[in-house]
């Protein structure tokens, strides 16, 4: 039996799907143990390249369970959605191989709503949502106005809590936003025409992983984003609303009572960020605007370009710690081909005072980079598999890295291929 968590290290979109499509040969189960469709992990693979929202990353190997645990939102009409398109493309999801947890909690239209609503009202002081309703769905679980999935078997008690929440909700519409009141029979209608095609797929995950450890099988737990996105770590407010960290995976995938054997800490050979808040290392723009075209950095939610910066050792060890990483797959290396010249953050220096950690984000506003230069390489590097035969300026700058950070670079990617990594 193996516990394996892949977690993200900066602000997201570091590859995590990319490395849990890889890691998922040897596994028998992946759980998503946080978040909802604001989620975009992209894999590419022999049966093509795809977009993952809800689905699991581990959906393309026959033989793995893919599990939602009860620490993710889940908006069902965009489940089936995902659900058909992937249908579509050939991948084959049924009752045995997607479960979801019965403690999940549901995203309607009404929590997209008030996501818009509320962006429209900051108008220019958006935090950069997604919009699909996440902030909202989690505030309500908190609020304890969220509805679990597992209602969807109690249309009784799913039509009392759709009515209990919308008590709270329509109020708010109406004097903080000036919108109409959202009617609770179109919702609990909503639920139930989506819902009942998911019904099979719902369980109890804490049953599921009890069963599965006892059977020696093998758990990948897969986050959702990264580090500097945690509700709790992260670069608050300016984060999402959930535990994107590994400690949180055992409550949000509902597998207790083991402890992990490896968590693999992913993070790009760059820094890349979606949505607002202060971004230390971010690039002129002119430089920024060639890395995007060459690595391709637009969201995969959204289609948003992300923000570009220099790799940032200050937030990337933070990242590593609070992950509580003990490796490093290491991404996108390819993508610094033909950079003459590689920057990387190693302080920060606030008001006069130079810094190794990360602040809080009353901090970080004020932080200025301090960057050590190294030279970069020309080569091609996406046919290589050997880490020796990687440029030398290459290796030097992963061995900076690696000591900058505190934890070994086990995995180097070079492409988006599963077969596209170096292991050390
Ligand atoms: P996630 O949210 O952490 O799963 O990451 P995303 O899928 O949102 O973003 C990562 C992007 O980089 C995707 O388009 C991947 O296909 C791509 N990618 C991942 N690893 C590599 C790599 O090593 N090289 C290149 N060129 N692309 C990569
Ligand atoms: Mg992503």
């Amino acid at each position: 039996m193996s516990i394996r968590i892949v977690v993200g290290v900066n602000w997201g979109d570091e590859g995590k799907g990319r490395m849990v499509d890889y890691f998922a040969k040897d596994v028998d189960y992946v759980v998503r143990y946080q978040g909802g469709n604001n989620a975009g992990h992209t894999v590419v693979n022999e049966k093509g390249k795809f977009r993952l929202h809800l689905i699991p990353s581990g959906i393309f190997y026959d033989n793995i369970v893919n599990v939602l645990g009860p620490g993710t939102v889940i908006n069902l009409e965009a489940l089936l959605d995902e659900i058909n398109e992937l249908q579509s493309r050939g991948i084959s999801i049924n009752e045995k191989n997607y479960r979801i947890s019965n403690r999940a909690i549901i995203c309607f239209p009404y929590h997209q709503l008030q996501d818009e609503y509320e962006e429209c009202r900051l108008d220019s002081k958006i935090f950069g949502s997604t919009k699909q309703g996440i902030a909202p769905v989690y505030s309500d679980k908190y609020l304890k106005y969220g509805i679990q999935i597992g209602s969807l078997l109690y249309p009784e008690y799913l039509k009392e809590q759709i009515e209990r929440c919308l008590s709270l909700k329509n109020p708010i519409f109406k004097a903080v936003y000036n919108k109409p009141a959202v009617s609770a029979n179109e919702m609990v209608e909503w639920a139930l025409k989506y819902g009942s095609l998911l019904k099979p797929h719902i369980e109890d995950t804490i049953a599921l992983f009890r069963n599965a450890i006892k059977s020696d099988k093998n758990i990948l737990m897969e986050a959702q984003l990264g580090a500097l996105r945690d509700i709790h770590y992260g670069v608050y407010p300016y984060t999402s609303s959930s535990c994107s960290l590994s400690a949180f995976a055992p409550i949000g995938s509902g597998c207790f009572s083991s402890s992990p054997d490896n968590i693999t800490g992913v993070m790009k050979a760059f820094s890349t960020c979606i949505g607002e808040g202060p971004f230390v290392t971010e690039m002129k723009s002119d430089i920024a605007d060639s890395l995007r075209e060459i690595a391709h950095e637009y969201g995969a939610a959204t289609g948003r370009p992300r923000r570009i910066g220099h790799f940032d050792a200050v937030a990337s060890r933070y990242g590593v710690i609070t992950q509580g990483a003990n490796e490093i797959a290491l991404t996108k290396l390819d993508c610094l081909s033909g950079q003459t010249t590689l920057k990387i953050c190693t302080q920060y220096l606030i008001g006069t005072t130079k810094t190794n950690e990360f602040p809080i984000t009353a901090g970080l506003v004020q932080a200025k980079p301090v960057y050590t230069e190294m030279p970069g390489w020309s080569e091609d590097i996406t046919e290589i598999r050997d880490f020796h035969k990687l440029p030398s300026n290459a290796k030097a700058y992963i061995e900076t890295i690696e000591q900058l950070i505190g934890c070994p670079i086990k995995y180097i990617s070079v492409g988006p291929n599963r077969e596209a990594i170096i292991l050390r």
